[in-house]
């Protein structure tokens, strides 16, 4: 890794890609690849990909059974990388960490856990209009279920949460509030520390979807004072199949597991079952033992840099990327247009040209950009679109990127108009 200040707030991205083999490859365009669709799933670094092949290779054994020096070795590490995930996201012990497949099923253990044990009819989940639909559909189903109203918090014309509709709704005493901190569809950050207070002080825990912000800013859950929090290794440069879900200890004691099944029991009769102490009465069944070894050295890649540097980064490239796109004709983008509300994702649209040609043109010069509803659908409909092309940021673009992004624009435009 060589991480050069080009400004003092910036490192050099292009050279940090050579610590990521897929842009050892050039695209069919004969360009280096323009990666920008990180929020969607990140590039690996060799430190993740050689973390993998050495827990397969070296010391690969089921945990938390054998009674033999592998699986001890193995259980050692998958607990060390346990460890590595709590200290990253400021929790107070490692036992507050679950290892889930993703955000989705940590979500969804909060949803079915404890909210099927807590809620009934006539309570009230609250939730956004901003969310990605797995901070929704969990919700709905536990509606659904339990007979609890849900709802959701507007947001802006410019891609804000409303944080008077926020008010005015925790005047009806939710019991739970499920907030997205990064907005995938939009790029905003929203002001969780704010939240979680009026929310607490309206008697309600919090769920914090931090899919898009562990992997591109410091994120303390004591600092933002949130009772669950969500995350992916994916989005971090870890591997696919390896999530997190914290929460405080005492909410995880007090809820019932989720899955059932072997690993996560104290002892079983054919009359009945106790269950493990936390965070194991959680993790039924083998879990994805060299994925945690791999996201743990995610982690201390992206320690290395410096997690403000990385938001500092980025922060720099939406500022360049936003007055680059504004400055052309045609092109709309949402979200706030101020940089500290404003994570490194661009959602734009191009008059007259759907996203999804949009982001077909851009492959042709080498640019891989998302175009669709982002899996968050009622942010397309409160916006009136059918979709956007989104452009999203990581260590590993830099201004180069902007540049193609630019360019691209311009090549689509260009097509079209002659068309
Ligand atoms: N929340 C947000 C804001 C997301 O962007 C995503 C992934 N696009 C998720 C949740 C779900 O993540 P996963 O698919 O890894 O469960």
């Amino acid at each position: 890794m060589a991480i050069e200040q080009a400004r003092p707030d910036v490192f050099d991205g292009m050279a940090l890609r050579a610590d990521f083999p897929v842009f050892d490859r050039l695209h069919r365009s004969g360009r280096p690849l323009a990666f920008l669709d990180s929020a969607a799933s990140a590039p690996k670094p060799r430190v993740v990909i050689e973390a993998l092949a050495d827990a397969y290779g070296h010391h690969y054994a089921n945990v938390h059974r054998g009674i033999y020096e592998l699986s001890e070795d193995a259980t050692a590490r998958f607990e060390a990388a346990r460890a590595v995930v709590a200290r990253f996201v400021g929790a107070s012990s490692p036992r507050e960490v679950v290892f889930v497949r993703n955000a989705t099923e940590a979500i969804n253990l909060v949803a079915y856990s404890w909210g099927r044990t807590n809620l009934t009819a006539g309570d009230l989940i609250l939730s956004t209009e901003m969310e990605h639909h797995a901070n929704l559909v969990p919700w709905q189903q536990l509606a659904a279920e339990t007979g609890a109203a849900l709802e959701f918090v507007a947001i802006t014309d410019d891609g804000r949460l409303d944080l008077d509709d926020l008010r005015r709704r925790l005047g009806r005493r939710p019991k739970l509030v499920a907030v997205s901190h990064v907005s995938n569809a939009l790029g905003t950050i929203n002001p969780v520390a704010e939240i979680a207070r009026m929310a607490h002080e309206a008697g309600a825990l919090v769920v914090l979807d931090a899919a898009q912000s562990v992997p591109h800013m410091p994120v303390d859950v004591v600092e933002l004072g949130i009772d669950f929090l969500a995350l992916s290794g994916h989005k971090m440069l870890g591997p696919s199949g390896i999530g997190a879900l914290w929460a405080r200890r005492e909410l995880l004691e007090a809820m019932p597991p989720f899955l059932t099944g072997g690993s996560m029991i104290s002892k079983v009769t054919l009359t009945g079952t106790t269950w493990a102490e936390v965070p194991l009465k959680f993790e039924a069944g083998t879990p994805a033992i060299a994925e945690a070894a791999g996201l743990a050295a995610a982690i201390g890649y992206l320690e290395e840099i410096g997690m403000a540097n990385v938001r500092a980064h980025e922060r720099f490239l939406f500022e360049r990327a936003w007055s680059a796109l504004r400055a052309i004709d045609g092109v709309r983008v949402l979200g706030p247009s101020a940089p500290d509300e404003h994570a490194g994702v661009v959602s734009f649209v191009i008059d007259g040209i759907h996203p999804h040609d949009v982001a077909t043109v851009f492959d042709h010069h080498g640019v891989a950009v998302r175009a669709g509803h982002h899996c968050a659908q009622p942010v397309m409909a409160r916006y009136d679109l059918p979709a956007t092309t989104r452009a999203s940021f990581y260590v590993y673009n830099d201004l180069d990127d902007v540049a193609r992004l630019t360019e691209a624009i311009h090549a689509t435009q260009q097509l079209f108009r002659a068309a």
